[in-house]
């Protein structure tokens, strides 16, 4: 059984689901088959590891993606740079060598990354692919409203935040897949979402023009008043 391709001209949401595979993998990967929708799991290396099992289910349906989310869950901006290099470039290894597929990309735990964590993925040729709507499924006071907050807030490009826990709630995946489909979405991996990746950049889904606009247009009117109040404190002889 596959899933099916996407149709041209029409919403696109990627739902990507991390911290697998689960005990619940396989029952997830059989909703996304029911309700033919297709998703991109960033899983760990050691649930790699320890669920096997799991895992080949998820690689088994053609359309479904598999990314890497590390390999043991850790904030990565307080690791040394060999543990970082086996968070980022071995646990790519190890998923690849699993799925006899290749990984490009790269989730960081709790999307925690600094200039140190880009430069390994940037090295380890994967890109950091972070998410523009979160379904809240980590907050247990929110886990009802799961299927609504996503639902409400979902536009065309979105890269949702999802968890493929043991406990998570997947009766609230199959109402966003059905409410989406509603309204005209289609479901596609990150990959078919944002094409061709380049190792180390940030993606984050849809970005508004505007907003990209706004970044560069911030980050040059920060850049430019450091540089003038620099400039101010050496005429007045203050040390930099
Ligand atoms: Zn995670």
């Amino acid at each position: 059984m596959s899933l099916p391709t996407r149709s041209r001209g029409t919403k696109s949401v990627a739902l990507t689901y991390d911290d697998g595979p689960s005990d619940k993998s396989g029952e997830l990967v059989r909703l996304l088959l029911e309700e033919g929708a297709t998703a991109t799991f960033f899983v760990t290396a050691e649930n790699c590891t320890q669920r096997p099992e799991a895992l080949a289910l998820i690689s088994a349906v053609p359309g479904l993606e598999i990314a890497n989310h590390s390999y043991t869950h850790p904030n990565l901006t307080h690791l040394d740079e060999p543990m970082l290099e086996r968070e980022v470039a071995g646990s790519k290894r190890a998923i690849e060598q699993t799925i006899s597929r290749r990984v490009a990309l790269f989730r960081p735990p709790e999307g925690q990354h600094d200039v140190r964590v880009r430069r390994a993925v940037a090295d380890s040729g994967q890109a950091i692919i972070m998410w523009s709507l979160t379904s809240m499924d980590w907050k247990k006071e929110r886990r009802p409203y799961v299927a609504s907050t996503v639902v409400r807030q979902c536009r065309s490009g979105d890269i949702v935040l999802l968890h493929d826990w043991g406990t998570s709630d997947l009766e609230a995946s199959r109402a966003i897949i059905r409410r989406l489909k509603r309204r005209g979405y289609s479901f596609v991996t990150v990959t078919e979402l944002l094409g061709d990746v380049v190792p180390g950049e940030v993606y984050r889904g849809r970005v508004a023009p505007w907003w990209v606009f706004v970044r560069r247009a911030q980050g040059r009117f920060v850049y430019w008043r450091r540089l003038i109040a620099a400039r101010t404190r050496r005429e007045r002889g203050e040390h930099d």
